[in-house]
């Protein structure tokens, strides 16, 4: 089988190094130059709106699914009149735009921070009278890694928050005091089969994620499922979805959703039976779901800017190296380790020595 994924980075990378022991053929679309899983595949390279590139990919692929969330609608409605995109479009408006998954929360009565769409400078005042401060501002769109948003503590901020970030459709939330971020990693096969990871403990710094933890028997693991299981439902969704939460009173609160396979299950890779990766592609080929149940103990630790040496960090015991072939530049993902332990005790003592590398080459 031929499975044609729009976008070309590292979750392409991993989803086609997950599919060829299953015998998958794999084509990109991507108008990157450096477009990193391009030597895992046949690489397209063109803008996602060129028709006779998207041409070419849908004829040349049995089915489509995409890895990153801002694939213009266009382009995904071309390529689903033709070939099967998944998971459906849908999912792609619903998650591109903070307002209208924020929305799609209310009307499932999931939990979510208070938000206020804003648009003019007025309108950020009035938001700010009702939701109150510490609040975060931030764009509607394109919003990545912490890019696209402030932090307003008190009302000097605002100015220097509409300056940077107005102009644009925004939203405001109410700055959640978390006690831990979550994701709940869900995967839906076509006649609705639903499996889920157990909970990840993500830690973000400057808004990028470090370190995601299964969480062992978590006491929220029942209730994001349930939540995930709505969504998903109602989207019709076929493959892997990511629910981002925040758990305030030891409480779930929706933060974002994202309509693919996820930075935070990269530790299933070595960490679980079946990895997200491998899952999502059962799920868009139509194969039965695979165990979502873990492998021992695992944590996966990014590595931001650049990566510590092989040398360094395979004398490390249970470290799992994945590097993306990404130039090292401030701030960009260029890969990760998962360590895996038999138990608690052991995978702290090697995490320890892990972070110790990982400070020491980020930037
Ligand atoms: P996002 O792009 O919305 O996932 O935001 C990136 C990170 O910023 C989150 O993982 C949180 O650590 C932090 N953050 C975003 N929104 C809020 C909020 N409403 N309250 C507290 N922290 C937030």
């Amino acid at each position: 089988m031929k499975i044609g994924i729009l976008g070309a980075g590292q979750l392409g990378r991993m989803l086609a190094l997950a599919g060829y022991p299953l015998d998958f053929d794999f084509v990109f679309l991507d108008p990157a130059t450096e477009a990193c899983a391009a030597p895992l595949g046949e690489h397209i390279h063109a803008d996602y709106v060129d028709e006779q590139a998207l041409a070419e990919f849908c004829v040349s692929v049995d089915v489509a699914t995409y890895e990153f969330e801002n694939v213009p609608a266009k382009t995904a409605e071309f390529v689903a009149a033709r070939i099967p995109l998944l998971p459906a479009p849908v999912a792609l408006t619903v998650g591109q735009d903070r307002l209208s998954e924020k929305s799609l929360f209310d009307k499932l009565k999931i939990p979510v921070p208070r938000y206020m769409p804003v648009a003019t400078r007025e309108a950020l005042d009035f938001a700010i009278k009702n939701i109150g401060l510490p609040a975060v501002l931030k764009t509607r769109r394109l919003g990545y890694d912490g890019k696209g948003q402030a932090v307003l503590r008190q009302p000097q901020d605002l100015d220097a928050a509409w300056a940077k970030l107005g102009g644009q459709p925004l939203i405001i939330e109410a700055f959640v005091p978390f006690e831990r971020e979550v994701s709940c990693l869900a995967v839906r096969a076509a006649d609705g089969e639903m499996k889920f990871y157990p909970l990840v403990e993500n830690v973000h710094r400057d808004g990028i994620l470090r370190t995601a933890k299964p969480s062992l028997n978590d006491p929220l693991q029942a209730q994001a499922e349930d939540y995930a299981r709505r969504i998903t439902e109602h989207l019709g969704y076929v493959g892997v979805l990511a629910f981002e939460f925040f758990v305030a009173d030891g409480q779930l609160y929706a933060n974002e959703i994202a309509p693919r396979v996820h930075n935070s299950g990269h530790w299933t890779i070595e960490g679980a039976v079946c990895s997200q990766f491998e899952n999502h592609l059962r799920a868009i080929a139509g194969l039965p779901l695979g165990s979502t149940a873990l492998r021992g103990h695992s944590v996966m630790v990014n590595f931001i800017g650049d990566a510590p040496a092989n040398a360094a960090l395979a004398a490390i015991a249970g470290v799992h190296i994945h590097h993306y072939g990404k130039t090292p530049k401030p701030q960009r993902k260029v890969g990760h380790a998962t360590v895996t332990a038999d138990n608690a005790t052991q995978l702290a003592e090697r995490l320890a020595q892990l972070q110790v590398l990982v400070s020491a080459s980020e930037r």
